[in-house]
């Protein structure tokens, strides 16, 4: 094995691996990670757990340090040193040391670039004479601890996203007052749809979190933030999290290809346009393989796996990509959130030419007698007419990160419903249930897709209440007397083989109960008993009550049930 020398620019997710990965390859090479800031391999995801006191001292977020790399692996990690310039013709790169000003010049045989991405920082009026915060780093979040640490109380935290949720969560959680400001009619638009992030919305609301849809900043001062609406939201501290950029800088000015994303350009070997650099990270651009589009993916797994694959390419061994799917999770309060694949909202923006079908169900997430027990919010998104997997969304109390991880997996291979509702996953009471969600959404979805039943959204049913759609409820009466859907008929299930005659036949009839479960039965049961115009709602009662209850409590628009029930 010949050795090189190779030079590594960053030095966190992407970069460290890389190196590691590199050494243990060879023992021979000489690998120099350089880093701009004052330390290497830390735990970005981690950074907001700090604010809470989960994670109680910022340096527990440190995972290694310069002297554990050569220690271990012996590599040279050097912090504190930007690399300013690649220079391709001499095979070298020009570094500062940030604290000194010096600069010299180190050669490579191969580099390898994982220099990340920027925080976005917005330009409204005023926010170059207000302090604000970002969250990127270890030193970002001992600034922003600080600024809360005195006689913070309320926070702003404008942007819904993945880090801006968990900013609001760890800050909430941690007794400050959260106000979070999103730009559009949903926080988490990347990842949920609108269905979903309606219980997204709730979770936020139930824990004191002040949530803004649709609320764009106009201005900023050193007490308010002045919103478009004309709403002022008094703050003490502001924190942005309304995306990231590709650090592409230098591979810009060294004349490597970048992509109409703002991502570098790589091939399947993660290689630019020069053999002998390589990009990883959040600074590329990788190919989707459910849109065939390229994307930005600021993942903290495929950086990762892409510095394992650019090891094994500077050795000799090329990698196969299957493209990329994009699977994510969060926690927000006492509630875990998952997604992989296309969402509805992924369709719509890029337009794509996809026929597609959605499942909502809604059961439990272990036996019901467990005290554990809890309802699990599972969208699945397949296509029309093949039943082939393309995408999911959990969001619950319990394991939404297990479920969407079978369905990634099922993704990745190409499965389709039949493979799904065969799926054989663990079962005991305390964990699951004989059929476990994702059986249950493939077989909700093979009796849609097959036309033996039909069923409306849960976001359907505020327009057909307002044009004066039947319901008729199938719970008990106790169960609908607790809330139900405002003039909705309440034929009990264990009734209504009795009450055929007061079904309604002139129009169309949407039967629920509580989850969905209970009206499926008896819509089987109405098709064949001469009832044909029947839909199921998704989710039941419960699905609605979730569904409805955040703008119901935030709008002046009125309730379409008489109460809700959460049970
Ligand atoms: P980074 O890990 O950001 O490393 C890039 C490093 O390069 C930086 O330290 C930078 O200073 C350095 N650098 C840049 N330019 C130069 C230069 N010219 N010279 C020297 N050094 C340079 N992902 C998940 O999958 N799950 C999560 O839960 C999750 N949570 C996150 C929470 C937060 C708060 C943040 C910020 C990110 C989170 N991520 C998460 C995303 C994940 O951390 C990133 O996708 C991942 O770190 C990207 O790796 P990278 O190597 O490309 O960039």
């Amino acid at each position: 094995m010949d050795n090189k020398k190779i030079i590594v620019v960053g030095g966190v997710a992407g970069g460290a691996s890389a190196a590691a990965r590199l050494r243990r390859i060879n023992e021979h090479d000489e690998i120099i990670m350089f880093e701009r800031g004052p330390h290497v391999s830390f735990s970005n995801c981690c950074l907001p757990y700090y604010l809470s006191g989960t994670v109680q001292r910022a340096n527990q977020l440190i995972l290694l340090t310069p002297e554990m790399f050569w220690e271990r692996y012996r590599i040279d990690a050097r912090v504190n040193s930007e690399v300013i310039r690649i220079n391709r013709k001499q095979k070298t790169v020009t570094v500062r040391n940030t604290q000194t000003g010096e600069e010299y010049d180190e050669s490579y045989d191969k580099l390898v670039l994982s220099p990340g991405a920027h925080p976005i920082v917005p330009d409204y009026k005023g926010m170059d004479k207000v302090p604000f915060y970002t969250v990127r780093n270890v030193e970002d979040i001992k600034r922003l601890k600080e600024a809360i640490g005195g006689n913070a109380k309320k926070v702003s935290v404008i942007g819904g996203g993945f880090i801006g949720m968990e900013v609001t969560d760890n800050l909430q959680s941690a007794g400050y007052q959260v106000t979070l400001i999103q730009h559009s009619s949903q926080v988490m638009g990347k990842a949920f749809d609108h269905d979903m992030a309606a219980v997204l919305h709730k979770v936020l609301y139930d824990n004191g979190v002040q949530v803004l849809l649709n609320e764009t900043v106009e201005e900023v001062d050193e007490k308010a933030i002045h919103l478009k609406s004309g709403r002022v939201v008094e703050t003490d501290v502001i924190v942005v999290c309304i995306g990231v950029y590709p650090d592409n800088e230098l591979a810009k000015e060294a004349g490597l290809e970048i992509g109409s994303l703002g991502g570098i350009k790589v091939d399947h070997n993660y290689r630019t346009a020069d053999p002998d650099i390589y990009a990883i990270g959040d600074a590329i651009e990788v190919y989707n393989a459910l849109t065939h589009m390229d994307q930005r993916l600021s993942l903290a797994g495929p950086a990762q796996k892409q510095a394992r694959a650019v090891a094994n390419h500077i050795h000799g061994k090329s990698s196969i990509i299957r493209g990329y799917i994009g699977s994510s999770c969060v926690k927000i309060f006492d509630y875990n959130g998952a997604t992989t694949g296309l969402t509805e909202n992924l369709i719509h923006r890029f337009n794509l030419s996809l026929q597609y079908d959605v499942t909502y169900v809604l059961p439990q997430d272990s036996v019901g007698l467990m005290p554990t027990s809890e309802p699990l919010h599972f969208k699945l998104i397949y296509e029309v007419p093949t039943g082939k997997i393309l995408g999911a969304q959990a969001i619950g109390k319990g394991d939404a990160c297990k479920r969407i991880d079978v369905i990634a997996s099922y993704i990745k291979m190409g499965g389709t419903l039949d493979d799904l509702q065969d799926a054989e996953l663990c079962y005991a009471p305390p964990y699951d249930t004989p059929k476990d969600a994702v059986n249950l959404a493939a077989m909700v979805s093979n009796n849609a897709l097959m036309g033996d039943f039909k069923q409306v959204r849960v976001d359907e049913v505020r327009p057909i209440f307002e044009q004066g759609g039947c319901f008729v409820d199938l719970r008990e009466p106790h169960e609908f007397a607790k809330g139900h859907i405002k003039d909705a008929l309440n034929i009990p299930l264990s009734e209504f083989r009795d009450r055929l005659d007061e079904f309604p036949t002139d129009r169309p009839l949407y039967i629920f109960c509580r989850s969905g479960h209970r009206s499926y039965s008896a819509i089987c049961a109405l098709q064949k008993l001469g009832v044909p115009d029947v839909y199921n709602v998704e989710g039941g009662f419960l699905g609605v009550c979730w569904h409805e209850y955040f703008a119901d409590q935030t709008t002046d628009r009125s309730s379409i049930v008489t109460d809700y029930n959460f049970e």
